[in-house]
């Protein structure tokens, strides 16, 4: 579900006219639905009423700390994996103790930080970790509370650049080893087993390889909940969104058959059916329920903006060049991901040309839609790119010396400036 819609022959994010939002603060413009993630949240929240749950929220997807702050305030913890996002879910409001650090790099300055500000756990990934946690702890006085990470090995059927859940990826332990390093922790006088923690991936769009990770893992869980006073079980993020048909459960269907064939993602997963999927065998397990959903909060309630400002005719293509690029959004260049692309003022007619949507950066990667069927876009129309709010302006990049997009947040009819767009200055202001 998301709040974008058609209203009078305009895009609108809620009660907003998606024009109104670039003619104050220009594009490429990062428009965010706070109604959008909220529902999300609240949505998944009912849906695991009947387990003992925390739902703590990927903070890498889309950190502004006015998302943070909104998902903080609805009672969200947060999973970071990095010392900045600590320090972001602090500036935003967010308690440490509701965080979980993942990351199979953490470095001793992060570690420092962490156990300062007492966060919930430390997700584990790797024995050496373990003991320069135990380490550092000790020196502190404390005691690091922790999960180790669970590489239970399934393959989530996701793109293999967000798979983590097979034995060649680099996360995680493997299930076989997992008990023996657990007997090391126990060993290890300044570590405190709390938890089991996995993830298997990201944009995953069925529920069975959910409910797989979770079978392989539960004999470990209930094998480790008699010898150590096991609090919780993560099961990760992971679950993933529609890409291609977002805007169809809005108001008209407009692509054609061969875009929706290109498409690359098929069918979607329903709030509902994860939870069917995972509620029982989780509660047959009996410990609390960790959950660390990014994309799902916030990938369908954001759109990036952008202005077309040249088009091109060669003679194999039409090139519709817009003012984003691949430094804004880098999904499509990175993952083949795709984005749907709508026009901001309502085509009229069901007239659709075949075009690559491109950017203006120096890569022929740089491209938004190859050969896509689009209503016709002319010089100085405006299009949204849907689907953008997760990994897209956190992914951001400053290549090509082009500043970083602004940032909006809409609520009902007000919208906001969350993040002022970058200035010539600020491209330089670190170099010394
Ligand atoms: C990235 C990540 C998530 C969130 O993944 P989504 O696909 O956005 O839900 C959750 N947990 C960990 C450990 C991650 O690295």
């Amino acid at each position: 579900m998301h709040s974008f819609h058609y209203r009078n022959g305009e895009l609108y994010c809620e009660e907003v006219a998606l024009r109104r939002a670039t003619d104050e603060f220009g594009t490429p413009l990062y428009v965010y639905s706070a109604g959008t993630i909220l529902d999300h949240y609240r949505r998944l929240d009912a849906a695991l009423l009947p387990l003992d749950h925390l739902i703590c929220y990927a903070v890498k997807a889309n950190s502004n700390r006015a998302i943070l702050k909104l998902l903080a305030d609805a009672g969200a913890g947060f999973d970071i994996v990095s010392g900045g996002e600590l320090y972001r879910v602090l500036k935003a409001g967010g308690a440490a103790a509701k965080c979980t650090f993942a990351g199979v790099g953490k470095s001793r300055e992060e570690i420092e930080y962490a156990l300062d500000e007492h966060v919930h756990s430390f997700n584990v990934e790797s024995e050496a970790e373990l003991e320069w946690i135990d380490r550092i702890a000790r020196e502190k006085g404390l005691k690091a509370p922790i999960a180790l990470r669970v590489n239970p090995d399934v393959d989530a059927g996701t793109h293999r650049y967000v798979s983590t859940g097979r034995s060649e990826n680099k996360f995680g332990i493997a299930l076989h080893h997992v008990a023996a390093v657990y007997e090391k922790a126990a060993r290890l006088p300044n570590i405190e087993i709390r938890g089991v923690q996995m993830h298997i991936g990201s944009q995953i769009t069925d529920a069975a390889p959910f409910a797989e990770a979770i079978a392989k893992v539960t004999p470990l869980i209930l094998e480790l909940k008699e010898r150590y006073p096991l609090e919780f079980f993560s099961v990760g993020g992971g679950i993933g969104i529609v890409y291609e048909s977002s805007f169809a459960s809005g108001s008209r269907d407009w692509w054609s058959e061969k875009d929706r064939v290109a498409a690359t993602m098929t069918l979607p997963l329903t709030i509902h059916d994860y939870a069917a999927a995972i509620v029982a065998p989780l509660r047959a397990i009996g410990l609390r329920v960790l959950l660390e959903p990014g994309r799902l909060l916030v990938g369908n309630a954001g759109v990036l903006l952008t202005r077309v400002r040249y088009v091109k005719q060669t003679e194999h293509k039409k090139f519709v060049i817009v003012d984003a690029g691949m430094n804004d959004l880098i999904r499509p260049a990175l993952y083949q991901s795709y984005h749907e692309i709508v026009p901001v003022r309502e085509p009229a007619g069901t007239e659709r040309e075949s075009v690559d949507v491109v950017g203006p950066v120096c890569e022929s990667g740089d491209f938004f839609a190859q050969d896509r069927e689009l209503p016709e876009m002319k010089e100085g129309d405006l299009a949204a790119l849907m689907s953008a709010g997760a990994y897209g302006f956190a992914m951001a990049s400053n290549y090509n010396s082009r500043p970083f997009p602004a940032e909006v947040l809409v609520q009902g009819e007000r919208f906001s400036l969350i993040r002022r767009r970058q200035t010539m200055e600020d491209l330089v202001r670190e170099e010394c």
